[in-house]
């Protein structure tokens, strides 16, 4: 089995707590990945808003990305077969590999107002940025603003041009409805909502709407599945490896198309799990159960093609 994930908070958790990538109690380590057969994993570095908004973002930012290379070089050393993914023919050859990190970052906040500091951050491998957290950046609000009505600002819309044209994937994730819809009619690439769910099924506003998933879909983007059990069931202690069933059935139903779905976790940046899932290593009979009811074909889409196919479109 290999399995992308569009999504996790893992490299700021293992920073913080000052521990490997390798084993550690987290809910991903690279030993239970390869134990799932190897996969390509969105290693997302979080950058509190709130914290950084004014000063010491890109300092911070270039002490997790210090952590996610040291860790790299960690893994390398002990023989794991580890192949970053930085363009199209990295995701080309994805599946020849066990372990396929690809850098991002959460919050544009990183960048500090510079697009200098954006394409650094590429030089330096990142290759997906979540342009807003919840809270309001000088890209744009994120979904705790909706009231804002606010779009991109003058320099959001110069990251995206700038994403688009160093083949960055642009992540709507976290945003509000109002920059989502901007964002959409802006980039010259398909856009990734990299852990985001359906609003029709569990109405929190980081989830989607149909509007919003059927714009994904006609705009050949990509909808990661997020696995928070808050975004998953109304009531939390319900969720399980049926309510990500549902969410991905919803979604395939509404898109008319099984083409732009698969799975953006969120692992180490929940604090609820859906009951029958306590990390990585319960992918398999996650998976196990979406074969019995979508099929093999579908369900290598979901776990990894779609993904793959995505990446081919954007780097
Ligand atoms: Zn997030």
């Amino acid at each position: 089995m290999f399995i992308c994930d569009t999504h996790c908070d893992t490299i700021s958790e293992l920073y913080k707590n000052e521990v490997d990538f390798f084993a550690n109690k987290q809910h991903i380590d690279v030993e239970r990945i390869l134990k799932n057969g190897g996969g390509l994993q969105f290693c997302a570095l979080f950058i509190p808003t709130e914290q950084f908004r004014y000063h010491g973002g890109i300092r911070y930012t270039l002490t997790l990305l210090d952590k996610y290379k040291t860790e790299l070089k960690k893994l390398a050393a002990r023989g794991v077969d580890v192949h970053p993914i930085l363009t199209k023919a990295d995701a080309t050859a994805a599946l020849q590999h066990k372990f396929n990190p690809l850098l991002a970052i959460e919050e544009g906040g990183a960048l500090g107002g510079s697009l200098a500091a954006l394409r650094m951050y590429y030089e330096l491998g990142v290759r997906a940025l979540t342009l807003v957290w919840s809270n309001r950046n000088d890209i744009a609000d994120g979904v705790n603003e909706d009231c804002t009505k606010g779009g991109l600002t003058t320099f959001g819309r110069q990251v995206v041009a700038e994403m688009n044209r160093l083949g960055m994937a642009v992540d709507v994730s976290h945003m509000s409805t109002y920059g989502f819809w901007d964002t959409l009619a802006t980039s010259s690439k398909p856009i990734i909502a990299t852990h985001s769910n359906a609003y029709s099924l569990c109405d929190q506003p980081r989830n989607l709407n149909d509007e919003q998933i059927k714009a994904l879909g006609k705009n050949n983007g990509f909808i990661g599945i997020n696995f928070y059990a808050d975004f998953l069931e109304k009531d939390y202690h319900q969720a399980s490896s049926e309510s990500i069933y549902k969410h991905l059935a919803y979604m395939l139903d509404l898109l008319g198309d099984d083409d732009h779905v698969g799975f953006g976790t969120d692992f180490d940046g929940i604090d609820h799990t859906p009951v029958d899932i306590q990390g990585v290593q319960d992918l398999v009979p996650l998976v196990e159960l979406l074969t019995k009811k979508f099929g093999d074909q579908t369900v290598a889409k979901i776990t990894h093609q779609n993904c793959l196919n995505y990446l081919q479109r954007v780097l």
